[in-house]
């Protein structure tokens, strides 16, 4: 559904995609995930239109997003970092203004907002002024105005940054919901434990290139089951073994106290990419 040949993008002296290669298949749940800077905003802006490659291929839906962008456009729904809602329209008047910018019928533009409003849940808030919702509820209303012209792939940009903990799972659940209906998901976070739980795969990112892509469990796989905390020479260290008893046995030998737990996602990022997540 998305496929990604040597895509490059070079702004004057910065490369910020050196050669990205990938492919997502169609219904995946894909996370795209990298520390600040690495490449992932201008991947999505090459994928969904908003700026040119330097070089190589995006395609989606088998449409060349440079050579066919308007094709490859219907295709597809945006929901980007930052809130970009008409904050002095309702609920319902952005979704109209955007079915109407897609060049939806009326009757469909009706009907898909029914359906839409329940679907995320903001059914008794369709004539509240958007300035009025609070960041969960216009999370949601994003994902809704980006399914509303029938998207077969969606892009999430960190779709709930800034939110609390309680509301980060009720999106999550809906982004399970909108997978399970079929649609395809490329998704960037910086909560790793999101990507963790929603991704079917995932890529690390780091300067432009990609340094790893499998699913989550064989990346947390990789560096063993079992991790180990502990406090050295004035800094955190975390080792990690394939069984829980020489796990517990190195700990055992920290004077200091040490933490035994699970290898988690945020691990293999870390060992990836060589960053703390930021
Ligand atoms: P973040 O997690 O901070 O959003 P990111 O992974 O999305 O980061 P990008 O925004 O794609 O990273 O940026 C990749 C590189 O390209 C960075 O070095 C950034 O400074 C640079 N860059 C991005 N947009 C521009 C621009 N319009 N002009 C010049 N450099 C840019």
């Amino acid at each position: 559904m998305i496929e990604i040949v040597d895509l490059k993008k070079n702004y004057k002296s910065v490369q910020a995609l050196k050669g990205i290669r990938l492919r997502v298949a169609s219904g995946e749940l894909f996370a795209y995930l990298g520390p600040n800077g690495a490449g992932k905003t201008t991947t999505i802006r090459i994928l969904t239109g908003l700026t040119r490659p330097s070089g190589g291929q995006a395609y989606i839906g088998g449409y060349d997003v440079a050579k066919e962008p308007m094709k490859a456009k219907r295709h597809q729904g945006l929901v980007p970092q930052h809130v970009n809602l008409d904050a002095e329209l309702t609920v319902e008047e952005n979704l109209v203004i955007h079915g109407r910018l897609h060049g939806m019928s009326r009757d469909d533009i009706r009907r898909r907002i029914e359906e839409l409003l329940d679907y995320v849940a903001l059914k008794e808030k369709r004539d509240s002024l958007v300035k009025r919702l609070s960041g969960g509820m216009k999370r949601r209303l994003m994902i809704a105005r980006a399914l509303l012209h029938h998207p077969v792939v969606l892009f999430l940009d960190e779709p709930t940054v800034g939110l609390d903990p309680a509301i980060r799972r009720r999106i999550w659940t809906l982004i399970k919901k909108i997978q399970q209906d079929g649609v395809t998901i490329f998704l960037t976070t910086h909560y790793i434990e999101e990507a963790e739980f929603l991704a079917d795969r995932v890529a690390f990112i780091d300067e432009g290139s990609i340094v790893a892509l499998d699913t989550p469990r064989h990346l947390m796989e990789s560096l063993g089951q079992w991790a180990i905390d502990s406090y050295r020479d004035n800094a955190m260290v975390t080792q990690y073994f394939a069984d829980r008893e020489s796990a517990r046995r190195y700990g055992e030998e920290h004077k200091n106290g040490y933490t035994l737990r699970r290898v988690n996602l945020e691990d293999a990022f870390l060992a990836y990419t060589g960053k703390k997540v930021s």
